[in-house]
């Protein structure tokens, strides 16, 4: 059970709803200024490219050169929202799925415009987050024809090229790259493969260029660990991760797993480093998914370490050698 922490203030450019737990319907999503805003897919495109929205899978990508790397490639290109998230600890692309269904399949609106997509899938493994989907599909016009594809939740089920493997009918297991989906994906068609909190973000952006910044420069997170129940919330980037810590109840922690498994294990020290994906990536972590779990003081890390590996034996596809036998050498040590 995670709880959600909505901001005292409501901001038009927050993408967390106004009632957590409750499916924003059309008519909600309309009366809080839902579909309106730029349509315009080059103007949305620069006020992306203006505002350094990166993507929230885990890479941090920059949303603009993802999807004008799709559009570039011509053809009849193929637009996924994944919502499969499969870093241990993170919640947020269910929640915003099953939550907020019309900001995300807006985004994906959007995306299908920018790149001259002719047809959308949502990706996810989640039976709730399907049903509400489903339902907002059904509350939509047609313009852009979107299938929900479900598969099961596996640690590599949401990497791009398993997303892709999935919908074709095939296994969601990751496949060598190149090509990466992008150059030949669904069906062979150029893909952009996006997650759902990046779509949410791209609509908000479309309705609310004036944020622009704002809105790329928040996140959500999910905050676990310690003696306190996990919180999902959305915060600024630049915010300490130990005023996180201290804001999710794990006073002095020991260290933190960052982005789910995605960026390893940091120290207390690293605890004073601001919320933000370069500043982590150049102290040789990674903000990922958004998924940190703080380790209370006093916990031991060679525990939490040998949990993560035990995790990553355990969700190994045994597809590459190096995986197979290396993974469960470290577990094993
Ligand atoms: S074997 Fe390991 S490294 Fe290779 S695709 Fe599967 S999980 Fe990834």
């Amino acid at each position: 059970m995670t709880a959600i922490r909505l901001p005292t203030t409501r901001s038009p450019g927050s993408v967390l709803g106004a009632a957590p737990g409750v499916t924003e319907s059309a008519e909600a999503y309309r009366a809080t200024g839902g579909h309106a805003g730029t349509t315009d897919p080059d103007a949305l495109l620069r006020h992306l490219d203006a505002s350094g929205l990166r993507g929230r899978g885990g890479a941090c990508f920059p949303a603009a050169v993802k999807l004008r790397a799709v559009r570039d490639r011509g053809g009849a290109p193929v637009v996924v929202a994944n919502g499969e998230e499969g870093e241990p600890g993170s919640v947020k692309d269910r929640w915003l799925l099953r939550a907020r269904p019309h900001l995300v399949l807006d985004g994906l609106a959007h995306a299908a415009a920018i790149t001259g997509a002719v047809r959308g899938y949502v990706y996810l493994s989640d039976p709730e987050a399907g049903a509400s989907v489903r339902r907002a599909l059904a509350e939509r016009e047609p313009h852009l024809p979107v299938e929900v594809v479900e598969t099961d939740h596996t640690y590599v089920a949401g990497e791009e090229s398993a997303v892709v493997r999935r919908i074709d009918g095939g296994p969601a297991l990751p496949t060598t790259k190149p090509p990466r989906p992008f150059e030949r994906g669904v069906g062979g068609a150029p893909t952009l493969v996006s997650n759902v909190e990046t779509l949410a973000r791209i609509a908000l952006t479309a309705a609310h260029p004036g944020l622009r910044r704002t809105i790329a420069r928040s996140t959500l997170v999910t905050l676990s660990g310690g003696h306190s129940e996990p919180v999902l919330a959305e915060v600024p980037y630049g915010v300490p991760l130990r005023t996180l810590a201290a804001w999710h109840g794990t006073p002095a922690p020991g260290g933190a797993l960052m982005g789910g498994l995605f960026g390893g294990l940091v120290d207390g020290r690293a605890l004073d480093l601001p919320l933000e994906p370069d500043a982590l990536a150049a102290a040789g972590t990674a903000l990922g998914c958004g998924a940190i779990r703080f380790l209370a003081a006093g916990a031991c890390p060679v525990a939490t370490a040998a949990d993560a590996v035990g995790h990553l034996a355990a969700e190994s596809t045994r597809q590459c050698g190096v995986c197979v036998s290396g993974t469960a050498a470290i577990r094993d040590t």
